[in-house]
């Protein structure tokens, strides 16, 4: 559709990949939950399964609500093609396992999501990839080691759990002038925030669980990018199987349709209760990329719509005691490991996102046992600000 270029990313969310129903057909995406779609043409059925025409074969391929959801996602993020997981760690592997194959290097951060830092620390040796993981915001370093060489430059901004900025313009540049592919992890972002492939990635990778469905009761992965890409990497989940299921589409679609709206207020709601933190006399420290001081406030600036709900921060004194007694205090908060929902999130990335970490590659990784990150949720920003400061008198 032509008009979509005209339109603002809230009413994509709400539009974007769906059509008007014109003769009694629903106006919701229908979950289909058939395995298999049948053809009494057998001619017609081989054009569906070499691809010349467009149809569905076996839903661990293709199935019509998973590609409502991949063209919605494909949309907000200005891609030319997307392909789904089941979770989003199945696509961050997808990427990985999909397109690099034996005696490849990818370069990448120190601050990557727990899960990913695992793939690149322990399945990249069986595999006989490498992977060098650089200091995150040492960008010299990174383009040093990209000049080195490099198959694949894997980035992730605001990174998991202290929201450390990476300049993806400037580090894309360099990897594309090697000739590698540039993936980024936009969990933390969403596509409200920040589109990656408009400064110059050529992947871009969301767990869908988070902001995008919003509303913690469905997993998922997309993977958004140029064409011949993700066909590569299509072709290795249709193999793998690590397919969405068509329930787990429909939830999440549905929560994309109010993206816009909740990251919106999250991003004002984050903004307030970060600097109402950093003024708190018994908050150490806080990182969030809105704030002045944040070391990359300046990047975020340019590069970022908004600054995003999540943020984290320690306690004066830097005890887990402090820690164990406050969690508990806070009303307005689940303690969970999860991040990017309604609700506003509270926990500790020893127990959340760096559980597979242990606590010496945590401190290798500059976390704080006694870090608190907090997902903000779509709240009364009052209210929050209120249950925060109460849980603090507490200790
Ligand atoms: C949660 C998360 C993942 C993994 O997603 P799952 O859906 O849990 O597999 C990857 N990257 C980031 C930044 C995340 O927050």
């Amino acid at each position: 559709m032509e008009k979509e270029k005209l339109w603002d990313m809230g009413t994509l969310s709400v539009w974007g990949g769906e059509k008007q129903a014109t003769h009694g057909e629903p106006t919701q995406i229908p979950v289909v939950h058939s395995v298999s779609f049948g053809y009494q043409d057998v001619d017609e059925w081989l054009k569906a399964a070499l691809g010349i025409k467009k149809g569905h074969i076996y839903s661990r391929n293709t199935n019509p609500t998973v590609d409502a959801l991949e063209e919605k996602v494909r949309i907000l993020e200005g891609a030319e093609a997307a392909t789904s997981f089941s979770t989003g760690m199945g696509a961050i592997s997808g990427v990985l396992f999909g397109l690099l194959s034996k005696g490849q290097k990818v370069v990448s951060l120190r601050d990557t999501y727990g899960g990913t830092s695992k793939i690149f620390m322990e399945f990249f040796p069986k595999s006989g990839l490498e992977a060098v993981l650089c200091p995150t915001t040492d960008f010299e370093q990174i383009e040093n080691e990209i000049e080195k060489g490099c198959d694949l430059l894997y980035l992730e901004t605001p990174t998991n759990p202290t929201m450390k900025i990476v300049d993806i313009k400037r580090l894309a540049h360099k990897a594309k002038a090697k000739g590698a592919i540039v993936a980024c992890d936009n969990t933390f972002a969403t596509p409200i925030n920040q589109n990656p492939i408009a400064l110059g990635a050529d992947l871009v990778i969301h767990s869908a669980t988070k902001y995008l469905g919003g509303h913690a009761d469905a997993l998922g992965g997309i993977v958004c990018g140029k064409k011949e890409l993700i066909s590569k990497i299509f072709h290795y989940k249709e193999i793998i199987g690590a397919t969405l299921h068509p329930m787990s589409a429909y939830l999440l679609l549905r929560g994309i349709k109010t993206l816009e709206l909740r990251v919106k207020r999250q991003n004002r709601n984050a903004m307030e209760i970060a600097s109402f933190l950093s003024r708190h006399p018994k908050v150490e420290q806080v990182f969030y990329p809105g704030l002045e001081f944040h070391e990359g406030h300046d990047i975020a600036k340019k590069q970022m719509r908004g600054y995003g709900g999540m943020l984290s921060f320690t306690l004066k004194g830097n005890s887990f005691e402090t820690v164990k007694k406050f969690l508990p205090r806070l009303k307005l908060a689940h303690k969970a490991a999860n991040l990017g929902a309604v609700e506003t999130i509270a926990g500790v990335p020893a127990t959340t996102s760096h559980v597979e970490c242990s606590a010496e590659e945590r401190k290798a990784l500059g976390i704080p046992e006694t870090l608190i990150r907090y997902s903000v949720g779509i709240e009364n920003v009052k209210d929050l600000i209120e249950d925060l400061d109460s849980a603090l008198k507490e200790v």
